[in-house]
């Protein structure tokens, strides 16, 4: 990985999302591209970095180990997957969300809406 000004390696194990959401925080604010990162910017730039991502799968039907086994293709993976987040840890930046209660929230209700009495045997319907 390389960072620009950083010696710093990140890992999941190791940095935070409140420290993430300061980075982006930090890197958006010293470019003063604050005015370009209102809700709807953020959540067009989050829709279209996800059709980045599903464009690497156009046309393709790759078992899980071919596309583990291709670094090009992981790489490009692992590049979208960061704007998607980057634009995600921005755009809860503007309003003050805290990812984790908000997953732990919605994590819940999806416990509710997919009761393990009715979804322990790997199916799946829309709820
Ligand atoms: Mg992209």
């Amino acid at each position: 990985m390389n960072l620009e000004k950083s010696s710093i390696i990140f890992n999941d194990s190791h940095q935070t999302i409140s420290f993430l959401k300061k980075e982006v925080e930090k890197f958006v604010k010293e470019r003063k591209w604050n005015k370009y990162h209102t809700l709807k910017e953020l959540a067009q730039a989050i829709s279209i970095e996800s059709a980045e991502l599903l464009e690497l799968f156009l046309f393709k039907n790759l078992a899980l180990d071919e596309i583990l086994n291709d670094s090009d293709l992981t790489s490009k993976i692992s590049e979208e997957f960061a704007d998607i987040f980057i634009y995600l840890l921005s755009f809860a930046n503007v309003i003050n969300l805290d990812i984790s209660y908000a997953f732990q929230k919605k994590i819940e209700k999806n416990r509710k809406k997919y009761p393990l009495s009715e979804f322990s045997n790997g199916t799946y319907k829309k709820k």
